[in-house]
């Protein structure tokens, strides 16, 4: 079917690399997971009791594909790493089951997400919404997507990040409080998931504030490694 006219230019579809395919994961939202590993939990002054998940969201063009520099974002004097597992949907569904929660998965990368901490606390802090902090161009690096035909369904895999070459959060896919399957579970009781549909899932302890020129490192073991250079604010 021919595409209809539009009157103004059509945004560009948010296309992420596929490891070892010229195909493309095509992207409709972005989920996140808050407070997903109980030592983040608490470095953030929370409970890290096993309370419901809640999730927040970036905009699907947040997205930066990696070999990509991320300019230090405006407004903020805080931006802080935290990196994550990335899980992207083949297909999704309301009230999904965590025993079929899996089959929905096309494939997994490693991502950051990076919060202007400064703008996040003070909307928390006045009962706002946290998209300020957490939704802005580019604060979303992730690495290709691996397909979970290839990569299986990683349960316990060590997630890390270097700062200029020191390891500064050293975790394990293993201490979600929300595993992968409970995640997309719940979520779906919220919203109804569709292909396209990417998660965040949480980041373990060791979030701290980044600064232009810093190199920046992550890797989940066994599904990828992302490199970042942190770069100069955008004039
Ligand atoms: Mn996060």
């Amino acid at each position: 079917m021919p595409h209809p006219a539009t009157v103004i230019p059509r945004p560009a579809p948010v296309l992420l690399p596929v490891e070892g395919s010229a195909e493309r994961f095509p992207v409709r939202r972005v989920y996140c997971v808050g407070r997903n590993y109980a030592d983040h939990a608490i470095e953030m002054g929370h409970d890290p009791s096993r309370e419901p998940p809640f999730f927040f969201q970036k905009n699907a063009d947040n997205l930066l594909p990696a070999g990509h520099a991320f300019p230090y974002p405006s407004l903020s004097s805080d931006v802080h790493y935290e990196v994550e597992c990335v899980l992207a949907l083949k297909s999704g569904g309301a009230n999904i089951q965590a025993a079929d929660a899996l089959d929905c998965i096309y494939g997994y990368a490693v991502g950051i997400d990076f919060t202007r901490r400064d703008l996040q606390g003070e909307a928390k802090k006045l009962g706002r919404p946290w998209e300020v902090g957490k939704a802005f161009e580019h604060s979303a690096p992730v690495s290709s997507i691996v397909p979970a035909s290839r990569l299986g369904h990683p349960t316990q895999a060590k997630i890390w990040l270097e700062q200029n070459g020191k390891r500064v959060q050293d975790g394990d896919l293993n201490q979600m409080i929300w595993n992968v399957p409970e995640t997309i579970s719940k979520l779906s009781e919220m919203v109804a998931l569709e292909p396209g549909d990417v998660i965040m899932t949480g980041t373990p302890s060791g979030v701290a504030a980044t600064v232009a020129g810093d190199k920046i490192e992550c890797e989940v073991e066994g599904v990828g490694k992302l490199s970042v250079t942190i770069g100069q604010p955008l004039k």
